[in-house]
């Protein structure tokens, strides 16, 4: 068990050192020094290795445990991945080295790339973007530029009002106006309130952002008349491609009619993720999209060497700095040759089935909102337990006190008391029924009125009761001693 560990600024003693350096002298140009001290901690190293170590233990990891997280894709990293990464020659190299002696880096970004355009079925792509999020933000200025080179940048970008608050975001940084568009009882678009709302905004239609398969776990089986209906207006289709895991190596989402989709390499490529990052977004784009995509790129030359293209007029420009996460890279490399092309197709069948198990599993004891099977992902609600006033954050907090991380809790916003369960591939069944007797025996308790028991839990974890909401919005970093 943890136990409380003091802010290392508040373990510093005066004069303690924990390492021996010289005394750096920072002058300015009169040879004045400006700072006597940065005001660090005082601290030996064991009192350091003793303050992090203690930290780590109060995580919750994927090393150690089943991590539901719907939406997150929170699968095994493989450790090969990470020796890989870890090379002296990837991990020493600078990005400011020559092409010359970085051909090998800019051979990983280039297969990469080639991988992804193959599981995309789409000509173009970008490996820059640092996130999802910021995959989005790509795409979606590209889209803008795009029309913008027609005349018009339009006005409007549809949004179903299921989708991650990432996309409105990205349209809304995109200097767009948002039109949300309903979904329908059967957790799909629904196609009336998507067909008026072309019918309204006709032209001034830039795009629809639309997540498939969706935050409800259903793969949209409209979305090749949605695309068709988007190309009669001159508008692009962007689609959150977040939840790839789902039909990778399954379905080409060029074959879709999408023109523009980020993928997010810390989901279904296995590359590390949480704790703020780093992540990595890439984005594939059709060929009317092509021309705007983002510098610098690898290009590979006649002699077959590799080169770093960084100028192109038409382009969006830089959007980060050199050449994007390239450990990520390294990594989902890795994962996609050590699996080759048949292991990606089982990684989405084993990761629809993983889900589907549990849906069956507890479709008895928690309220379905849409029926399945499902993608990647099942859709629970809390609707059988509130009558019995257990709500989907009593029954989150319930699952820490049987060793869980909690799945994803009401989220999409669309559905009341949501809890989204993402098993992922990399789960036996044995954890999955571990997981599922857990949640058995919560509803079981809920029916049985044991509801004031789950207001005072967790009971179990270092931290009892948290107020999620404070924690976010009023955070106190530094306690004044
Ligand atoms: C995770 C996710 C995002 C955002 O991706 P980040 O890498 O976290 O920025 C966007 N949309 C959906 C559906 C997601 O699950």
């Amino acid at each position: 068990m943890p136990f409380e560990t003091d802010l290392l600024i508040h373990q510093s003693v005066k004069g303690r050192c924990g390492v021996d350096l010289p005394t750096p002298e920072v002058r300015n140009r009169t040879g004045q020094n400006l700072r006597e001290s940065i005001g660090l901690p005082e601290v030996s190293e064991p009192q350091v290795m003793r303050h992090y170590t203690r930290l780590s233990h109060q995580n919750y990891s994927i090393d150690e445990n089943f991590y539901p997280l719907g939406s997150c894709t929170m699968k095994h990293n493989p450790r090969l991945n990470e020796k890989l990464a870890r090379l002296e020659g990837f991990a020493h190299l600078h990005p400011l080295q020559s092409e010359e002696h970085s051909q090998g880096a800019l051979e990983v970004i280039y297969q990469l790339t080639d991988w992804l355009k193959k599981l995309s079925g789409m000509p173009g792509l970008t490996l820059d973007p640092a996130a999802g999020a910021h995959g989005e933000l790509t795409g979606m200025m590209m889209v803008r530029k795009a029309h913008e080179a027609k005349g018009n940048p339009r006005k409007i970008v549809l949004v179903p009002d299921s989708a991650h608050g990432t996309n409105p975001a990205t349209a809304a940084t995109c200097k767009y106006t948002i039109v949300t568009i309903k979904t329908g009882d059967d957790g799909m678009v629904d196609m009336d309130a998507f067909n008026a709302a072309v019918k309204e905004h006709g032209e001034d239609i830039a795009a629809f952002m639309l997540t498939n398969p969706s935050t409800c776990g259903l793969f949209e089986p409209n979305v090749k008349v949605i695309a068709d209906t988007l190309h009669d207006i001159g508008a692009y289709f962007y689609c959150d491609g977040a939840n790839f895991n789902a039909i990778v190596g399954k379905v080409l989402p060029g074959d879709l009619g999408i023109d523009v989709m980020q993928i997010n390499l810390h989901k279904t490529f296995s590359t590390p993720h949480g704790g703020g990052g780093p992540g990595s977004g890439p984005v594939m784009v059709s060929e009317a999209l092509v021309p705007y995509l983002p510098i610098p790129y690898v290009e590979k030359k006649k002699d077959g060497t590799f080169a770093l293209v960084k100028e192109n007029e038409t382009s969006i420009g830089r959007i980060k700095g050199f050449h994007g996460q390239f450990g990520m890279m390294i990594r989902a490399l890795a994962y996609m040759m050590s699996h080759g092309a048949d292991g990606l197709q089982k990684v989405a069948e084993d990761a629809v089935l993983n889900a589907n198990y549990i849906l069956h599993n507890l479709k008895d004891d928690f309220h379905v909102p849409y029926p399945g099977p499902c993608m990647h992902e099942c859709l629970l609600t809390h609707k059988k337990q509130k009558e019995h006033g257990v709500t989907t954050m009593n029954i989150a907090k319930a699952l820490l006190d049987a060793g869980y991380h909690p799945m994803t809790v009401y989220f999409p916003l669309v559905v009341d008391g949501a809890m989204l369960i993402e098993p992922t591939e990399t789960e036996s069944r044995e954890t999955m029924d571990g997981f599922i007797a857990a949640m058995k025996t919560i509803a079981k308790r809920a029916q049985d009125g044991d509801a004031t028991a789950f207001h005072a839990q967790p009971q179990t974890t270092f931290r009892k009761r948290l107020d999620e909401t404070q924690a976010a919005r009023k955070p106190v970093l530094v306690e004044d001693k």
